[in-house]
């Protein structure tokens, strides 16, 4: 039996103004986008620099609003939702994995990895242990006290999957999470991300523009200048 949609995109369209093109430029950082994304996916976002991927991710986490089109992502309404509850959906239902990172630099690796429960106001010493167990299965029990200047990359994006995994989020939305990565570390932060899917039932969605992870995805969109392209893409490869 096909899975529930955790995300069902209708129509999505966010259009950027364009500066020094005259009042009401605009250009479309994705458009018309439609696509069911199934509870259980390991979901790739695929397309060239600038052809919609983190803008696409932005909207599906509630970091941003569509100028048109609906988004509904695990439970939420997201194009009619209010501030609040945008922001207690980005709080607990998603965990987000960056390209750079964006650890804090003065904190721990386990300070960073407890942030999301201080900023939620829950109390600091069980959330403490929730992390602690975390990095331990992301094999950092041992950088627990250290500060990312001391670590390697893939240390650092381990670091940070913890942190998106602090609330127990459903869905995890990665933005290039390898772009910053030798290829060693790049494979293992795949193969956590798919352990969040076949092993912890979530479902993740990652943009990228290299092919590592073709293999164990379960679902591709391709992104061609803000739209889908599927079948009539450019070989990526080209562009
Ligand atoms: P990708 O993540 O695939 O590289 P983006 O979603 O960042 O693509 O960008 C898609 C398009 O929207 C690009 O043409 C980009 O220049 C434009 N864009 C993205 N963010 C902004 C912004 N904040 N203001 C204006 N244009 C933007
Ligand atoms: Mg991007």
């Amino acid at each position: 039996m096909p899975s529930a949609p955790i995300a069902a995109l209708k129509h999505v369209t966010r259009r950027y103004r364009v500066p020094n093109h005259g009042e009401g430029a605009v250009h479309a950082g994705v458009r018309d986008i439609s696509a069911n994304i199934p509870a259980g996916a390991f979901a790739l976002l695929k397309g060239a620099s600038g052809s919609g991927k983190t803008t696409l991710l932005s909207l599906i986490g509630g970091m941003d609003r569509p100028d048109s089109g609906s988004l509904h992502v695990a439970g939420t309404i997201l194009e009619s939702a209010a501030d609040h509850e945008l922001d207690s959906f980005r709080r607990r239902k998603v965990g987000f994995v960056f390209q750079t990172f964006n650890l804090l630099p003065t904190l721990s690796v386990l300070e960073n990895a407890v942030l999301p429960a201080i900023l939620d106001r829950r109390t600091e010493a069980r959330a403490k242990d929730h992390a602690r167990n975390l990095l331990t299965w992301l094999g950092l029990e041992h950088r627990l006290h250290h500060t990312p200047d001391q670590l390697s990359g893939g240390e650092m994006q381990r670091t940070a999957i913890a942190r998106a995994l602090l609330n127990d989020p459903p869905l995890i939305l990665a933005d290039e999470p390898t772009g910053n990565l030798d290829s060693r570390s790049a494979a293992l932060v795949i193969d956590l991300l798919l352990a969040l899917v076949t092993d912890q039932g979530r479902t993740v969605i990652m943009a990228t523009h290299s092919d590592q992870a073709d293999a164990v995805a379960s679902l591709v969109l391709r992104l061609h200048d803000g739209e889908l392209c599927g079948d009539a893409c450019p070989n990526l490869s080209d562009s």
